[in-house]
This record gives C-alpha cells, structure tokens and sequence, in this order.
C-alpha cells in the first residue's frame, strides 16, 4: 500500500486543478490541465515534477494547459480513446476497463460518457479515490452535452456503484447551486439542507467543498436518486424508468 499526496487547488472561474503524487515511484499526475500556469504553480508549491496528465474530457477548461505542461516537462498525455482527435498533445488513448499502473499508482479508467462522448472517470482503488471530471458533481452533475440522458444515468450509477467511502473529485465549485436546486426537489431531506449551509459557510470561508464522499452523495445528490420513490412522486413521474427521471431533473437544474 502506497501513501499517495493529493493536491487540489482552484483555477480559471470555477475548475480545480487535482495533482496525484506518489514520492517512492517518481510520479506526478496532474488531473486534466485546466490553465498551465495553475498547474505550474501547484507543482513549484509542492516541489513535485509531473510526469503524466490524465485527461477526463476534450473541454478546453480541462485540456488548454495541457502543450505549455508537455513542452516544459515532458509529460505522457493519457486521455479518453474517443476523442484522441479533440485533444491537445495526447500520447495515449485509453478506456474501459484499462488498468494503468504509474509508478505504484493503479489506475482503473471507467468510461461515463454523456456530458461528452468519450469522457472517461479515473478511480484508484488503492487509494479510495476518484476523478469523474464533469459527470459527477458535489450535489450535482455535468450537462449532458454531446450523449443521452439514459447513457448519463448509466455513467452516474456506475459512479455510484463505487465503495461508498470513496472520495470523490469533481471539475467545478457548483455545490452551492446545486444543493439550492436539490433542496428545491426534496425540501424535506434534512441532510440536503445540512449539506447546503455547509457549502456556504465553506464558500464564504474561501474553502473549497470538494472533494465529496460516495455516501454522502448517494444521500443527498438529487440526480443520483432519481429512482428514489419520493422524487419520483415530487416531479409527477412515480412510474417512469429511472433514467426519464433523471432527464426531467436535468431538465429542470438547466432551467433552475
Ligand atoms: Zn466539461
Ligand atoms: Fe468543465
């Protein structure tokens, strides 16, 4: 069992920047690119040398850092084998089920697609952590951009169906806005409200509200419970498939 550093810091508007260190293998992953300097500045603060970036999606507030990090160190470009052609500087194209070993690093890739077609999650199991990029959310989820809402559901129960202790990292700061929306759907749901006083005094705090517990998102993350019978019931559909839940709540977080 290897002791793994995390770094997570804030870039550009509402991204974080996610460094993976592991000191005995001589490994620096930095998770997606979002703005190189960023991301230099996180490395020079931990005195840490990158050597891979994994790339969740083709978004350019995941991937614009990505040729200034690669010119300067280096660094091997892993990213989701569905859009190799969408991605700056990309060595190699990866997806479902990959295992890459880095170092003493295994990383398990998971295809989610939905908010892009090719966007892959990358779990560590050693670690007990993940980085599902844009699909999954603090209380929230991506927009489904490029799939459909029935292959976002499935990328949102595959993420679910992770060990409930596993941590979770996600690409943006919208947790307060999304445990607004949350309260809005299951205005009864105590731990929703708990979780959304939390977020702002974070907020407020400066701090961040990431990175977010499995178990805590199952309890109070509105898009994973759209099977949920009090939901279902809340938004008139008590008898549609999960998934027709799910779009109607995407629907109504869009609109929100
Ligand atoms: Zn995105
Ligand atoms: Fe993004």
């Amino acid at each position: 069992m290897t002791l793994l550093a995390i770094h997570q810091f804030p870039c550009l508007k509402d991204n974080y920047g996610v460094l993976v260190h592991d000191a005995e293998g001589g490994v620096t992953l930095s998770i997606d690119a979002p703005e190189a300097a960023a991301v230099r500045r996180a490395l020079d603060q931990q005195g840490w040398s990158l050597t891979h970036i994994l790339v969740t999606h083709h978004h350019a507030d995941h991937t614009a850092g990505i040729p200034a990090l690669k010119k300067e160190t280096g660094c091997t470009v892993i990213g989701p084998n569905g859009e190799t052609e969408r991605i700056p500087g990309l060595d190699t194209g990866v997806c479902e089920p990959e295992v890459l070993t880095l170092g003493a690093i295994q990383v398990r890739v998971l295809d989610t697609p939905g908010h892009t077609m090719g966007h892959v999650s990358y779990w560590l199991p050693e670690a007990g952590v993940a980085f599902v990029g844009d699909t999954l959310f603090a209380m929230g989820c991506g927009r489904v951009l490029e799939g459909s809402a029935e292959m976002m559901w499935a990328s949102l129960r595959k993420i679910a169906a992770l060990p409930a202790e596993t941590q979770i990292y996600c690409g943006h700061e919208y947790t307060v806005s999304n445990a607004r929306f949350g309260l809005s759907v299951e205005p009864e749901n105590a731990r929703v409200s708990e979780r959304l006083a939390e977020a702002e005094a974070a907020r407020a705090a400066g701090r961040p509200t990431l990175p977010t517990r499995l178990d805590a998102e199952l309890d109070t993350n509105v898009f994973l419970r759209a099977d949920n019978e009090a939901i279902r019931a809340r938004v008139g559909l008590p008898d549609a498939p999960a998934w027709k839940v799910f779009a109607h709540l995407r629907e109504l977080k869009n609109r929100f």
